[in-house]
């Protein structure tokens, strides 16, 4: 497709507010342009398969799921682009998005749908052991550490899901939590309860790594600041981290409200922003909820709010 300078409606982010977005906004013939983001397909595409989606009754892998919606989306008409949006300029209209610090697109609305990122610990040795042992992803990084000793770090739904499925690969995985209980869901739980080779370590956290040639175990510390406080080596190949994530929003700082966390604040019962023509969806704008099926929610909203600005405006 010829390259094109301005847009009714540009979409940035490939997850399912991303794409859902693109159906909408396709269908009203708003024309799209979807740029798919650091991560085609999202979050999604990392991880295993997606039970609780109404309408997969057999449940469906995060990337065949995330490859329907990228087609439901081209057969609409969607423009989907691979970029990553390095900057934006919204302090007049039409509202400016620049893709690899090298080609602008003009647009009159903008849905931010950029999801969010991994967290990680903070500690330095994260760093040093990036790729060698270090990993926020089982799906993807899972299968080099067939029959070996992994740890995942996190109490919630996602180190659950983490935990089961690398217990399917390594011959041991800890699982640790810094409270002395797991947030995620029953179900989950009852999961990682129930795999004979996975351990709880409760009231544990990690400080540090070890090794020659890559992660050889980890430094652990039990009821870190208290008078019991104990210190021990934990013998692992691979540490994966699942302790949450972080709005993909940095870009959008100077000009979109935002909360203490960096989430995007939108009004009301609606998907907009601060910035006129500017709307969010998905797990950018939701501290609360973060599921795919309530990202594709945010997405249809995002579309709908953004073709009744278009008609408002008379743009
Ligand atoms: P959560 O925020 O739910 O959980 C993060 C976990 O990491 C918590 O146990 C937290 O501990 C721990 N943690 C955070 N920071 C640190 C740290 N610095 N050191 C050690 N531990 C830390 O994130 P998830 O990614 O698990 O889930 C996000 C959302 O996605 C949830 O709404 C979840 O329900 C949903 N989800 C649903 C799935 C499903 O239904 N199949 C699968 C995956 C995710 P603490 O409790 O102490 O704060």
């Amino acid at each position: 497709m010829a390259d094109k300078k301005h847009v009714r409606c540009l979409i940035i982010g490939s997850g399912p507010a991303g794409y859902t977005a693109a159906i909408y906004a396709s269908r009203a013939n708003l024309n799209p342009i979807l740029y798919e983001g650091i991560q085609p397909g999202g979050q999604l595409t990392t991880t295993t398969d997606i039970e609780n989606f109404p309408g997969y009754p057999q449940g469906i892998s995060g990337t065949e799921m995330m490859e329907d919606l990228r087609k439901q989306a081209q057969r609409f008409g969607t423009d989907i682009r691979s970029g990553i949006a390095t900057s934006v300029d919204f302090s007049g209209k039409p509202l400016q998005v620049t893709f690899d610090d090298n080609q602008t697109i003009e647009a009159d609305t903008v849905i931010i749908a950029t999801g969010a990122s991994a967290k990680y610990l903070g500690i330095s040795d994260e760093t040093k052991y990036a790729g060698m042992g270090v990993s926020a992803c089982a799906t993807c990084d899972g299968f080099f550490y067939r029959k070996k000793v992994v740890a995942v770090v996190g109490g919630g739904d996602t180190a659950c899901e983490e935990a089961g499925y690398l217990s399917q690969l390594a011959s041991k995985v800890y699982l640790i939590v810094r409270k002395n209980y797991l947030r995620a869901s029953q179900i989950m739980q009852e999961r990682v309860m129930q795999a004979s080779n996975i351990e709880i370590l409760f009231e544990t956290q990690v400080t540090g790594l070890f090794g020659e040639n890559g992660v050889e175990g980890a430094h652990i510390v039990k009821y870190k600041d208290t008078p019991q406080e104990i210190h021990s080596d934990l013998a692992i190949d691979g540490l994966f981290l699942a302790i949450g994530h972080k709005p993909n929003t940095d870009i959008f700082k100077p000009y979109i409200a935002l909360d203490e966390i960096g989430y995007i604040k939108t009004q009301g019962e609606t998907t907009a922003t601060n910035v006129p023509g500017v709307f969010a969806a998905g797990d950018v704008a939701d501290p609360h909820y973060r599921q795919a099926v309530t990202a594709a929610a945010g997405g249809c909203k995002a579309a709908l709010d953004a073709e009744r600005y278009l008609a408002k405006n008379h743009l």
